[in-house]
């Protein structure tokens, strides 16, 4: 890995700093973001035989790894999971832990010998004057000039709080699932999950496999739960084999399928979905793979409770010195800690908002290796929620982008 950091500091700059090239032939073409989308691609563009900077914010690859909760592991597979132009080293296991895929992702930039400026934040993306190229500015003043500019600044870097009422004056133990770490953190102590998306499910089980005294989950929404793998047969490859048919068929084919691998868990507040699991795949909601959640609600060490409405001050109605949470049914509980699973924005608004390439709810309006129609050269990986594995078609999308970019270049 060629690292050139950037950080910033506080002394005055005497003059922005810009990193251009003035032929547009030579210009480079910017990555923006090093987590596993960015070094995919630009990986794939080397390949092609165009030179690619990857420009990243944090001080290092693969931030949003270093970030995610301990006991993370992929729910896809080794195999599967692993980007192009390097395998994942068996040793990690069928199922890779967050540390591995970070120290893979390391290994990756170094193999490669990608070329990548850490510290810096890309802050908005135009065009040139000129209309020859693209124009980024980053923290610090700098202005970078590129050929083609590829987005792939994830969807896991600005968490998600809802403005649930009374959120702002609560004075209680609240964390977003961002800054959760370890159940270690929660031993003896009685915690709220909000949130039963893959990662609330499995904050769930950790608090109780690392002693929590009590855990209670709320959900909104029942979730589709599958399990990650069946007789050595991972949840995955179904995905994969699925993903191109019809929408309804596949709902239609889930169906029996959960009822034959996934208990009936209405007992105890988790019913089974009334809407399709791919149609919630299509909304951008992936299925719960359990890793341990099934187990933990059968046997009550997981209590399944309401959506949150509201939190409400200790001082009015708590018996605990954290707060009241009251939930949609009506009840009033107090934990000592809410910790709310309930995801990322994509915050790609500043970025390129006022480019035109974002639809109602904030995504681009196209992905992969065809650029939005009115701004050719401007490239997003990584902003889709595929039933088949985001790191998997985050491989496929780098190379076909790349040979886009090559075309383009031409
Ligand atoms: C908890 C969790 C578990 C997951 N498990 C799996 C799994 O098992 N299998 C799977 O296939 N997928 C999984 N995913 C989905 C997906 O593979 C990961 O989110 C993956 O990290 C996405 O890669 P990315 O490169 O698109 O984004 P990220 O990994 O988020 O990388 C984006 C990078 O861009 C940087 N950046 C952001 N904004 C800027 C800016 N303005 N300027 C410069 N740099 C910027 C960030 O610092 C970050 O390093 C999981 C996601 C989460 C949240």
């Amino acid at each position: 890995m060629i690292t050139l950091a950037l950080m910033e500091d506080s002394a005055p700059r005497p003059a922005p700093q810009a990193i251009t090239t003035a032929n547009p032939a030579d210009r480079p073409v910017y990555v923006i973001g090093g987590g596993p989308g960015g070094l995919a691609t630009a990986y794939a563009l080397r390949a092609q035989g165009i030179r690619a900077v990857v420009v990243e914010k944090a001080d290092g690859v693969g931030a949003s790894w270093r970030r995610h909760y301990d006991r993370l592991h992929l729910h896809t597979t080794r195999r599967l999971s692993a980007l192009p132009g390097l395998k994942m080293p068996r040793r990690f296991g069928r199922w890779v832990a967050r540390e591995d895929v970070v120290r893979y992702l390391e290994k990756y930039a170094e193999v490669h010998e990608l070329e990548i400026v850490t510290g810096v934040e890309v802050t908005r993306v135009e065009r040139t004057p000129d209309g020859t190229g693209w124009l980024l500015r980053a923290t610090g003043g700098r202005e970078l000039v590129g050929a083609a500019v590829v987005v792939a600044t994830g969807y896991n870097h600005t968490p998600h709080l809802p403005d649930w009422p009374g959120r702002a004056t609560f004075t209680g133990d609240l964390t977003h699932a961002s800054g959760y770490r370890s159940g270690k953190d929660y031993a003896g102590r009685d915690v709220l999950v909000v949130g039963v998306g893959n990662t609330g499910a499995e904050i769930a089980v950790d608090l109780v496999e690392s002693g929590a005294a009590r855990v209670r989950l709320s959900v909104r929404t029942a979730p589709h739960i599958v399990r990650r793998s069946t007789a050595g047969w991972a949840a995955q490859y179904t995905a994969i084999l699925v993903r191109r048919l019809p929408v309804r068929l596949v709902d239609r084919l889930a169906r029996p399928m959960a009822r034959l691998s996934v208990p009936d868990l209405s007992a105890h507040g988790l019913p089974r979905p009334d809407t399709g699991l791919y149609s919630r795949v299509k909304d951008g909601a992936i299925p719960v793979q359990d890793v341990g959640l099934i187990d933990a609600v059968r046997k009550g060490q997981v209590e399944i409770v309401a959506a949150v409405a509201e939190f409400a001050d200790a001082s009015e109605n708590s018996v605990k010195d954290g707060g009241t949470v009251l939930l949609a049914d009506g009840s009033r509980i107090s934990p000592d800690a809410v910790v709310a699973a309930t995801g990322y924005v994509r915050a790609l608004e500043g970025l390129v908002g006022h480019l035109g390439v974002l639809d109602e709810r904030g995504r681009p309006v196209a992905h992969g290796a065809r650029p939005p129609k009115d701004t050719p050269g401007l490239y997003f990986t990584g902003f889709t929620t595929p039933i088949s594995g985001t790191l998997r078609e985050l491989a496929i999308d780098a190379e076909r982008i790349a040979k886009a970019v090559r075309r383009q270049l031409r």
